[in-house]
């Protein structure tokens, strides 16, 4: 069931109200995926529907919002990078278009695939306020471990803030390799691309087995926009 109540803005990251929709999704991704029409229609919207002004598509529009929303901040994701100083960030693997604003934190530090392992990062323990990743976890061949290293590496009372595609009436599952979908560019089949796990409902999981506190659905518009806030 889709919520009457779309997202119309204004942007989070930049301010502004206006937006572009484009479909994104192709269809042997589709069949892959074993999408039905409405779950296809809001993973289009997640990653498609944009902000013409910085061009963050929903998905970081949500993610961007989270952060907000954590840090009990009014105002735009630029202003707010601008002002915090002290706050620490890492971000893993780029978070959509969302790199240029963050950079403006105190401390933002950018670390990417292949130079850096999920599963085993090269990052001091305890280091980070807020650890962000978009989208990169169902890439990982074990999610678990994956965020037992984000667990790790994140400050104490610190938070990671992700998202990952959900398809929210069903449950996670493992990808078999008989049958693979890539995520990423239509017909591109980068390894990197690969999807190893499809979340559904109890993504939840996944945060408290890694020893996060507590896992919070952060809602920007249901179900094309949620993030995870999950408290160290
Ligand atoms: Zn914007």
């Amino acid at each position: 069931m889709r919520s009457p109540n779309l997202f119309t803005g204004p942007c989070p990251i930049c301010g502004q109200s206006d937006f572009e929709n484009m479909d994104v999704l192709w269809p042997k991704l589709v069949t892959a995926w074993q999408l039905d029409s409405d779950e296809e229609a809001y993973i289009n919207r997640q990653q498609g529907f944009h902000c013409r002004s910085c061009m963050n598509n929903l998905r970081s529009m949500s993610l961007a919002a989270a952060i907000l929303y954590s840090q009990d901040y009014i105002g735009t994701l630029e202003a707010f990078s601008q002002q915090k100083s002290t706050l620490s960030l890492l971000e893993i693997n780029r978070a959509g278009q969302l790199t240029a604003t963050l950079s403006q934190l105190g401390a933002h530090k950018l670390i990417e695939f292949p130079e850096f392992d999920m599963m085993k990062l090269d990052v001091e323990s305890e280091s980070y306020d807020i650890v962000i990743h978009s989208d990169t976890l169902e890439h990982i061949a074990d999610p678990n471990v994956a965020l037992s290293e984000c667990h790790r590496v994140t400050a104490n009372n610190g938070i990671c803030i992700f998202t990952v595609p959900i398809v929210v009436d069903r449950l996670s599952q493992q990808c078999s390799i008989s049958n693979p979908s890539y995520h990423g560019q239509r017909d591109i089949e980068a390894s990197d691309q690969l999807v190893h796990t499809e979340f559904g409902a109890d993504v939840w999981k996944y945060a408290l087995q890694a020893g996060f506190r507590s896992c919070e659905v952060f809602c920007l518009e249901y179900p094309a926009a949620l993030s995870l806030i999950c408290r160290k």
